[in-house]
């Protein structure tokens, strides 16, 4: 077995990432279509070249063993994902990593960090895999505090029981996606939760962030598989009941799922799981406007259909990601199930789509037993370019380049003018800021009541102001997004970077009684300091 190394300034693994003349062709292919010269790849941070700051703290002698103050650890646990994250790792500016980084491999060394983060005002702050993209795991604190831990749940990693009769089981929550499924397979189960950041993200992290998987319809986001959690917080384990469904009050693990690890550790949860699919059925279809498109999604999803898949790319993003010439839109559908062929459902869904316009390549849609279909053809190189995307972004950053996604969720009654708007806004912003650039839009998940829309920004940048600039988009795009009525993320959380919006956007009564939730839960105000809520201390 080969090991890889994770990137400790960026997403995956040193193994995988593009190598020097994927990062040339990608410089000439970015000059070529931007019209610009000079476009020239430039080396990732090596950890020799990184400046920490000292710790500013040592944990008691009986923590010691679970810390670590290795400059690999602390540079890797200082940045998630972000465009953001990344510049500033290019940039060789580590300067609020973690003074420690804590690797518990239990329940009670968690509550024994928490203790000593609470006794001492040490911000604690709860990491999974690192893949945040809205600055959740970064420990800029502030300075009221004495120094911060990233506390690393990567050892409780075991699923502990499986039910086969009610499908669920018992998993510790710093499990990664793959390391998830292989134990699952066995049985024949699956969660079926396929966030982008799979490979790298942790149970813990999706509960925490309220994550969406892959799949567009019915179980979108982490919340629907959650059936108990146990979480530990600085005033003890709170941990809710086995059940299928209650009507007992507001739900507790409704107040944990999306806290960020502002309430608590998340150490363990019992998860809804699914039988592993064995029938499926897709198409690749394209239509000769976006909006077409997106009528013909609504239509699905309002005939309960209810499709795995119902993705749709605006002309742009076809481009973008090789499926189409930037002329159509393509939609990529696809039904699964493990008990029923699915000809009915994908053959309701392609006349729905024929009525809006859509052109239906001859023959699609069969229900087949083979699993290899969805990576064939438009689905199979829109999933490529889908899964290779992040390592892409990582190079272009480091080439100057601004490029950034944001993603909300908005009623079908409001989706056309909101579009218009925020497409409007957006690259008018871009073309302000940066000269020229690309703007475009997918839908990740659609509901019978709206859908969500994801809008992905590729423009020129200059080096050394990237920030800036990126800052400016983000500001506008974002304003107009919540001014229109639009959620300021429907699954990437809030973290540091969606506080401004997400502060108008929480009604305000919500807002104290989860204020009052935190001071109940974590008294001394350290549970990831900036994220959701400030502490009341
Ligand atoms: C390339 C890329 C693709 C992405 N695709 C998706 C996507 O498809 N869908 C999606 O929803 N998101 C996506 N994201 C965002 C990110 O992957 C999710 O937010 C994910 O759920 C974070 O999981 P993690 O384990 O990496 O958590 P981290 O990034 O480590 O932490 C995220 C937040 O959760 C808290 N936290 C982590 N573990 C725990 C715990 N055990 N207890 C309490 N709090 C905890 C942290 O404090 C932080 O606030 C993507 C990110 C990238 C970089």
């Amino acid at each position: 077995m080969t090991t890889q190394t994770r990137k400790f300034w960026g997403w995956g693994v040193e193994e995988a990432d593009l190598d020097d003349a994927q990062k040339r062709e990608l410089a000439r292919t970015m000059a070529q279509r931007f019209g610009l010269s000079g476009i020239e790849p430039v080396p990732p941070p090596r950890i020799e070249e990184i400046a920490l700051p000292a710790p500013r703290i040592r944990p008691p002698d009986s923590l010691a063993a679970l810390c670590s103050t290795d400059p690999y650890d602390r540079a890797g646990h200082t940045y998630g994902k972000a465009f953001k994250d990344v510049v500033r790792a290019y940039a060789r500016d580590f300067s609020v990593a973690p003074d420690q980084v804590a690797f518990p491999r239990s329940e009670a060394d968690v509550t024994a960090l928490l203790d000593w983060c609470s006794s001492a005002n040490v911000a604690a702050i709860p990491y999974g895999g690192g893949s945040s993209v809205v600055a959740g795991i970064e420990p800029d604190v502030g300075d009221a505090y004495a120094g911060t831990v990233s506390i690393d749940m990567m050892h409780l990693d075991r699923v502990l029981e499986v039910d086969p009769i009610s499908r669920a089981a018992h998993i510790e929550a710093g499990i990664y996606g793959p390391a998830l499924e292989e134990a699952l397979r066995p049985h024949g189960l699956t969660l079926r939760h396929f966030p982008q950041s799979f490979e790298f993200s942790t149970l813990g992290g999706w509960i925490a962030t309220r994550s969406g998987g892959h799949y567009a319809t019915l179980y979108t986001h982490i919340d629907d598989f959650v059936q108990s959690l146990r979480v530990i917080t600085p005033t003890g384990a709170v941990e809710s009941f086995r059940l299928p469904g209650s009507g007992a009050g507001p739900s507790p693990d409704r107040m944990f799922i999306g806290s960020e690890g502002a309430l608590g550790v998340i150490t363990a949860a019992w998860m809804r799981l699914q039988h592993r699919p064995t029938f499926r059925a897709n198409a690749s279809l394209t239509f000769p406007a976006f909006t077409q498109a997106a009528e013909a999604v609504r239509a699905i999803s309002q005939a309960g259909l209810y499709p795995a898949n119902v993705r749709i790319l605006d002309e742009t993003e076809a481009l973008n990601n090789g499926v189409a010439d930037g002329s159509v839109a393509v939609m990529v559908l696809g039904f699964e199930s493990a008990d029923h062929p699915l000809d009915a459902w994908i053959g309701r869904a392609l006349e729905l789509c024929r009525d809006h316009g859509g052109t239906v390549p001859q023959g699609a849609g069969g229900s087949t037993d083979d699993p290899s279909v969805s990576r064939k053809g438009q689905a199979g190189a829109w999933r490529d370019a889908f899964i290779r995307m992040p390592y892409f972004r990582d190079a272009l950053v480091g080439m100057g380049f601004v490029s950034e996604t944001f993603e909300t969720a908005i009623t079908w009654d409001r989706f056309p003018d909101f579009h218009r708007q925020v497409m409007a806004e957006t690259k008018r912003v871009v073309e302000q800021v940066c000269g020229q650039g690309s703007v475009s839009c997918r839908f990740t998940h659609a509901y019978p009541d709206g859908p969500a829309p994801y809008y992905s920004i590729t423009a020129p940048g200059r080096k050394g102001s990237q920030l800036e600039m990126m800052a400016e988009i983000k500001a506008a795009a974002s304003e107009t997004v919540v001014r229109l009525g639009g959620t300021i993320t429907h699954h990437h959380a809030v973290g540091r970077y969606h506080r401004p919006w997400y502060d108008k956007q929480r009604p305000e009564g919500f807002g104290r009684a989860l204020a009052a939730a935190k001071k109940a839960l974590d008294p001394a105000g350290v549970l990831n300091p900036g994220v959701l809520i400030d502490p009341v201390r």
